[in-house]
């Protein structure tokens, strides 16, 4: 399905009294909701019959209202439009939804163009490259002489992900499986957690907007996490990057124009390729112990690290601790107020 125009849901748009924020009730939904009440929003959650007894069970973190579907992946758009709704995309979101989302007839926060870029590597790595990030060599099976990481298309939070170091090797464990190999960059994962608006001031400006830093997580991956004490107890345990959960990080504050630097770049290219990002965006890198900072992906929209509701970042830029979820709220109210909704919906 192709890209609905942006003029029919500036159409749906303008027919909107009120504000009211919808997500799927899955990866970062129960802060989405709790940031929008904090912003007295009105919230509705899309969920399935079976996650309804937990997303009920945190009374300040509940949706307002639920739409109950069948499956995660049928968003009820009209229902949603019904009642003046601006979904938010989230992970999971995106995952079930696909690439429907392109025509959804229901105004999207953010940039819906966007999440084609995070679908399609080459279009990914075609950003990173204008934003001048440096990114992990890309190599064929015969050019493996380092360590190298394969990933395979469609692989949910690193699951499957394997680690090569020759072509042999490669051609034994992988065959001729579709996969993409990648250098194995060695050093600290961090994963900044970027929001960009349109209306504030603070932050580092872009050519459309301001850059605010709200936070950094570290991912927490099973098994390379607790490698280190499976092969201290004698264990031969392969090397893995499932995704369990996320852990709140700083980082050396000599670190951080850099990383600012990075966000305000990938913005303005986004703007250059696509017409630019608005909200949530988190770039996934590896700082090295010569503090070289390599990109590896991009993610368009809230990652699951903001989870962690403290990040001193987001404390230094709005005074007091503001979570993206409620980030997100701040940024659409102000839209509507100001009747700007336009610039940061599609
Ligand atoms: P991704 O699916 O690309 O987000 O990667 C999942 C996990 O694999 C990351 O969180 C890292 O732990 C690991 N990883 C991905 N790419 C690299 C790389 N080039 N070098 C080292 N580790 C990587």
């Amino acid at each position: 399905m192709g890209l609905i125009e942006k003029g029919k849901i500036e159409g749906i748009l303008s027919g909107y009294k009120k504000l009211c924020i919808a997500t799927v009730c899955s990866h970062s939904a129960l802060q989405i909701f709790r940031g929008a009440r904090q912003e007295k929003v009105h919230t509705i959650g899309i969920c399935t019959k079976d996650r309804l007894e937990f997303y009920k069970s945190f009374p300040h973190a509940a949706p307002d209202e639920f739409l109950v579907v069948d499956s995660l992946a049928d968003v009820p758009v009209d229902e949603l439009v019904a009642r003046d709704a601006v979904a938010v995309p989230h992970g999971s979101f995106v995952e079930y939804v696909g690439e429907r989302l392109d025509g959804m007839a229901v105004p999207v926060f953010g940039n819906r163009r966007s999440l084609q870029f995070e679908r399609d590597r080459m279009k990914m790595f075609s950003w990173m490259e204008k934003a001048g990030l440096r990114v992990p060599k890309t190599m064929k099976p015969e050019e493996i002489d380092r360590m190298a990481i394969v990933k395979f298309p469609g692989a949910k939070g690193g699951h499957g992900y394997m680690i090569v170091k020759s072509e042999k090797e490669y051609w034994e464990k992988i065959g001729k499986r579709k996969a993409l190999i990648q250098e194995f960059i060695v050093g600290v994962r961090a994963y900044p957690h970027y929001f960009h608006s349109a209306f504030s001031g603070a932050g580092f400006r872009t050519s459309y907007g301001h850059v605010e830093l709200m936070g950094v997580d570290r991912r927490v991956e099973s098994n390379a996490e607790e490698i280190a004490r499976a092969v201290a107890a004698g264990g031969n345990v392969p090397l893995s990057f499932t995704v369990m959960g996320n852990a709140s990080m700083v980082l050396r504050e000599s670190l951080l124009p850099e990383f600012m630097e990075m966000g305000r770049n990938v913005s303005d290219t986004s703007k250059e390729l696509f017409g630019g990002m608005h909200g949530p965006f988190c770039v996934e890198t590896i700082v090295t112990e010569d503090l070289d900072i390599y990109a590896f992906e991009i993610s368009a929209r809230i990652v699951a690290g903001t989870n962690i509701l403290y990040h001193p970042y987001a404390e230094f830029t709005h005074g007091e601790h503001v979570s993206t979820g409620r980030r997100i709220a701040m940024e659409l109210k102000e839209a509507f107020k100001k009747k700007k909704m336009n610039e940061i919906v599609y």
